[in-house]
C-alpha cells in the first residue's frame, strides 16, 4: 500500500479508538487509502474544492479527499466514537477540515455549501442512503449547491439509479435521478474491500447535474413515479387511477396501455405536468 499521508495506518486508527463496527449505523470501513483515493478521484478534480463527506467514519476517505488538495473539507458522522479519530486528521491538515457530529438527513447542506458549488463524497450508510440521494436530488432551486455527487451504493441500487426506460431496474429512483442529472457507475467494489465485508457487491456512482432538466415540479414528478412503479406490472390507466387515470393519460398523449416501465422520463414530465 502507497502511502499517501504520514498519518497511522487506519487499522492502527481503529484499534486505538476502539472502533468495532456498528450494524445499525451502516459501518463498513474502507481500510485501503490507494481505493478511497480512487474514489476521491472519480469526484473530478479537487485541487481548492469545498467538498463535504457524509459519515466519515476513521477517515480513511477523508484523508484521501484531503491528500488531493481539498482546501475545504467539511465531514457530518453521527458516531461520537469516530470524533477523536478524526480530530486528528484536522491537526495534520490544519485549517481544512471542519467536523460536524450529528445526523446527515437532518442538515441542512445548502447552508453548509454556501455560495459556492461543492462536491460531495460519500461511502453512504446504505440505511439512509436512498433518502440522502433524493435528498440531493429535489432542491427547489436548480442548477443545485452541488457540483458532483459521487457515492457508494450497493450495486444493485447503483443499477436502479442509472436505469433507463426498458431496463429491469428502471424505477421511480432512475425517473428522479435521470430528469435532474447525468449519471453513471464509475466502477464496483467487492465485498472483500470493506471490513467488515457487506453481503454485497457495491457501486460507486458518480451523478452531475444537468444544465435544464424538463421544466416539471418535483412534487408532481414524485406523485407520478409513486403511483405507476407502485403497481409496476398493471397497465397505466389502472395504477394511474387515483390520479385521473384514462382522462390524464390522454391529455399526455399517453397509450393507457402501456405499463410504467416502459415510459421515458419525458413522458412522465408530460404526465406530471397535466396534473
Ligand atoms: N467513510 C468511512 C469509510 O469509507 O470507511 C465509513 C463509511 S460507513 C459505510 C458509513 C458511515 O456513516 C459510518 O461511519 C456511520 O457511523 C456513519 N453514519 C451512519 N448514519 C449516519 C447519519 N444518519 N448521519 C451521518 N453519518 C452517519
Amino acid at each position: 500500500m502507497s502511502q499517501i499521508d504520514d498519518l497511522p495506518p487506519l487499522r492502527e486508527v481503529l484499534a486505538a479508538h476502539d472502533l468495532d463496527a456498528k450494524k445499525a449505523l451502516g459501518q463498513n470501513f474502507l481500510l485501503d487509502l490507494n481505493l478511497t483515493q480512487k474514489i476521491a478521484r472519480t469526484a473530478g478534480d479537487l485541487e481548492g474544492a469545498h467538498v463535504i463527506e457524509v459519515g466519515p467514519g476513521p477517515g480513511g476517505l477523508t484523508r484521501a479527499i484531503l491528500s488531493l488538495g481539498a482546501e475545504k473539507l467539511t465531514v457530518i458522522e453521527r458516531d461520537e466514537r469516530c470524533l477523536p479519530a478524526l480530530e486528528e486528521i484536522a491537526s495534520h491538515y490544519p485549517g481544512r477540515l471542519e467536523i460536524i457530529g450529528g445526523d446527515a438527513l437532518k442538515t441542512d447542506f445548502a447552508a453548509l455549501a454556501g455560495d459556492r458549488p461543492v462536491r460531495i463524497i460519500s461511502n453512504l450508510p446504505y440505511n439512509v442512503g436512498t433518502q440522502l440521494l433524493v435528498n440531493w436530488l429535489l432542491p427547489r432551486a436548480w442548477p443545485p449547491y452541488w457540483q458532483s455527487l459521487t457515492l457508494m451504493f450497493q450495486k444493485e441500487v447503483a443499477q436502479r439509479i442509472v436505469a433507463e426506460a426498458g431496463d429491469n431496474h428502471y424505477g421511480r429512483l432512475g425517473v428522479l435521478a435521470g430528469w435532474r442529472t447525468q449519471a453513471r457507475i464509475a466502477f464496483d467494489v467487492p465485498p472483500q474491500a470493506f471490513t467488515p465485508p457487506p453481503k454485497v457487491t457495491s457501486s460507486v456512482v458518480h451523478l452531475t447535474p444537468r444544465a435544464e432538466p424538463l421544466p416539471v415540479a418535483a412534487s408532481a414528478l414524485e406523485r407520478v413515479t409513486q403511483a405507476a412503479f407502485g403497481q409496476r406490472r398493471k397497465m397505466l390507466r389502472q395504477s394511474l387511477k387515483s390520479l385521473g387515470g384514462e382522462a390524464l393519460l390522454a391529455k399526455a398523449g399517453i397509450d393507457p396501455t402501456r405499463r410504467a416501465e416502459t415510459l421515458s422520463i419525458a413522458e412522465f414530465c408530460e404526465l406530471a405536468r397535466n396534473l
